[in-house]
């Protein structure tokens, strides 16, 4: 049987306003999650990725604006939502998990009382028995001597016992959606692994959904049902997994591919490779057309003049390239 979209963005576009004029950040992104799926999105920063999260959930401050779109989660746009209502939303149907897990965690407050705090307030259950929910979470992301751990303040752990701390306070009230903003970039390679095999138990076992924004395209490959790939805050291509990997269409997506290293030294003298050159244009003036021209080695007349949408090229894949128009 067919999922069912349980998150399903249109349109949504956020700007940023600046002295120097207005910043478009989301430029009209659009894409749709099935319940239990996995969407990874990727690009460079500044593409916009971890903005549109952040619109999804409200989270853009002054001089941000969400200046159109809907993001339909279960079939309510949370945009028309208001801030007492998102209270309710994020950490209870959708949580978050950082970049930074020093940050995101409050370095003043016991890491025991910012989960039971986020519990208590979701969930009609006495004190008691959110500190024992507690110690439970903590044990399910291994951290040790959880009780005795619960009393600690988040400077007295590594960086990866951090991310794990803070994959317990997201999954602390049971949420259908894990928004992921990067969860292991700020970590050394030898936790990354260790993180990313925690994050994918934990999504089987409680059938989370997921959004994983990170800019390792490898990385993203292991994991994700569907990959986006955003360039200056557009989607230029969406894909199964699988299949981006086989068959990727747009030229920026098989830039990033071919930018993968191999291990093998033959292999990797045998593959073709296009290097990107030129810089990211600036998103306070854009190229009048396709954003990527300046940096395409098959940038055409059309391309110039007029903005690419995505089109599908076969099914569930899409990409917004001017090569492939009818
Ligand atoms: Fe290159 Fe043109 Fe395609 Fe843009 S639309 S990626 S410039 S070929």
């Amino acid at each position: 049987m067919m999922e069912e979209n349980i998150l399903e963005v249109k349109n949504l576009e956020t700007s940023f306003f600046t002295h120097v004029g207005e910043v478009k950040a989301v430029r009209g992104v659009s894409f749709s999650v099935k319940k239990g799926e996995i969407l990874g999105i990727v690009g460079e920063s500044g593409s916009g990725k971890s903005v549109s999260l952040m619109s999804m959930m409200q989270l853009i401050e002054h001089p941000g604006k969400i200046k159109n779109g809907e993001v339909f989660f279960e079939g309510n746009d949370l945009l028309k939502k208001k801030e007492k209502e998102m209270l309710n939303v994020r950490g209870k149907e959708i949580a978050m998990i950082f970049q930074d897990p020093m940050s995101s965690l409050n370095p003043v407050y016991r890491i025991g009382n910012q989960i039971i705090e986020s519990i208590l307030y979701h969930d009609k259950i006495s004190k008691a028995e959110a500190r024992k929910r507690a110690v439970e979470l903590l044990k399910m992301v291994g951290i040790p001597s959880a009780e005795e751990r619960l009393n600690s303040y988040p400077h007295e752990f590594s960086g990866g016992q951090r991310q794990r701390i803070g994959i317990a306070r997201a999954l602390a009230v049971n949420p259908e959606f894990l928004f992921c903003d990067e969860p292991i970039s700020a970590l050394d390679v030898s936790i990354q692994a260790q993180i990313m095999n925690l994050l994918m138990t934990l999504q089987k076992e409680r059938h989370l959904t997921m959004l994983f924004i990170a800019h390792d395209l490898a990385m993203v490959k292991h994991i994700s049902d569907n990959i986006g790939v955003m360039y200056l805050g557009k989607l230029v291509e969406i894909s199964p997994a699988a299949e981006l990997y086989e068959k990727p269409y747009h030229p920026y997506t098989q830039a990033l591919l071919e930018s993968i290293p191999i291990a093998d030294p033959d292999l990797a003298k045998s593959r073709g490779r296009h290097f990107l050159t030129g810089d990211v244009p600036s998103p306070i003036d854009p190229p009048k057309g396709c954003r990527f021209c300046g940096r395409c080695s098959k940038c055409m007349d059309i391309c110039l003049e007029v903005r690419p949408e995505l089109k599908e090229v076969s099914k569930g894949h899409q990409v917004a390239c001017h090569l492939y128009d009818d």
